[in-house]
């Protein structure tokens, strides 16, 4: 699969359109700074993707280039999200990847959460690469 272009923000990303609101998404939060919604495509009984309203492609865009104002927004608005969601006490995972090493499908910054049950080892544990890993070009 070809990687997207982490240098450039491209307005017609996925959900730069779910922002837009040229596509539909099933919302657990949204305030000023933040949009909250199910992933498509879940990897555990519970898996959200809380996105910045901002046009940032990735954490490393995020942290860069954002206000004070908007970094703190954007975690407060995680933190309400794992609350709406009522995982506070059960637990959760955050998970955010940047750059072809982690393999970022949509180059707008999003946060996973992954919840739900117990969601095992923090890593896939091949590190030394023994598993095919997918072309990156
Ligand atoms: P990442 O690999 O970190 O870039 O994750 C991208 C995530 O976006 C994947 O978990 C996809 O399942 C999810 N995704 C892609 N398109 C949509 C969509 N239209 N609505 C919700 N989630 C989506």
């Amino acid at each position: 699969m070809a990687m997207p272009d982490y240098k450039n923000y491209d307005d017609n990303n996925i959900f730069a359109m779910i922002l837009r609101g040229d596509i539909p998404n099933k919302t657990v939060y949204e305030d000023d700074h933040a949009l909250a919604f199910h992933d498509i495509n879940p990897q555990a009984p519970v898996h959200v993707l809380v996105i910045p309203k901002g046009k940032y492609i990735s954490m490393a865009d995020f942290t860069a280039n954002a206000s004070a104002d908007e970094i703190a927004g954007f975690w407060r608005a995680v933190g309400k999200t794992t609350e709406a969601l009522g995982l506070v006490e059960p637990g959760y995972r955050l998970l955010a990847n940047h750059g072809p090493h982690s393999h970022q499908e949509v180059p707008h910054l999003h946060v996973h959460i992954l919840a739900g049950k117990f969601v095992g080892p923090m890593l896939m544990r091949d590190w030394e690469g023994k598993i095919d890993m997918p072309n990156m070009d």
